[in-house]
C-alpha cells in the first residue's frame, strides 16, 4: 500500500525568488498537511550527501554546486498516496515537459533549477525527512 509520507525541498533558485509562500500554498491547497519544516543553507557536503544517488552522473557537480548555493526549505509532508501525488502536483523534472499548473511548470528556471525536489519511493521520502528532521521535529 501507498505510503503518506513525502519530503520536498523549495531549491534555491525559487527560495531566492521568494516563490516559497506560493509553493507552500499550492501544496497545502493539493491537500497536503506539513508535518515538518525548516529553512537551512546545505554545504556542498551535505547537498553532495543528499544527492549521492547521482554521484558520477554529468549534472551532479553543477547540482551540488546549485544546491548549496543558497537556503533551502526543507519539508514533510503527509497526505493519502503522498509520493504520486506529489510528483504530480510538481510535474516533470524538465519544465519545458512539465504539465501546465504544476510548480515546476509555474516557478522552475530550467532542469536543474527546477523549484523544488520530491521524493520517488516510500522508502526514500523517509531517508530524506531522516536526513534533515529528528523524529522530535515532526508534529
Ligand atoms: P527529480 O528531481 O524529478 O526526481 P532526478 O532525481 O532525476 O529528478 O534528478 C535530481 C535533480 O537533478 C533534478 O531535480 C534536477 O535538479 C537535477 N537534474 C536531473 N537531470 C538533470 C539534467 N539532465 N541536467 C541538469 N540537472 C538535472
Ligand atoms: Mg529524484
Amino acid at each position: 500500500m501507498a505510503g503518506k509520507i513525502t519530503f520536498t525541498m523549495i531549491k534555491p533558485s525559487a527560495f531566492k525568488s521568494n516563490y516559497t509562500g506560493a509553493i507552500l500554498k499550492m501544496i497545502n491547497e493539493a491537500g497536503f498537511v506539513i508535518r515538518a519544516m525548516k529553512t537551512i543553507k546545505l554545504t556542498k557536503e551535505q547537498a553532495g550527501a543528499f544527492y549521492a544517488i547521482h554521484e558520477g552522473k554529468p549534472f551532479y557537480e553543477t547540482l551540488v554546486e546549485f544546491m548549496s548555493s543558497g537556503p533551502i526549505v526543507a519539508v514533510v509532508l503527509e497526505k493519502e498516496n503522498a509520493i504520486e501525488d506529489y510528483r504530480t502536483l510538481i510535474g516533470a523534472t524538465n519544465p519545458e515537459k512539465a504539465a501546465e499548473g504544476t510548480i515546476r511548470k509555474l516557478y522552475a528556471v530550467n532542469m536543474q533549477q527546477n523549484a523544488v525536489h520530491g521524493s520517488d519511493s516510500d522508502e526514500n521520502a523517509i531517508i530524506e525527512s531522516d536526513f534533515f528532521f529528528s523524529k522530535t521535529e515532526w508534529i
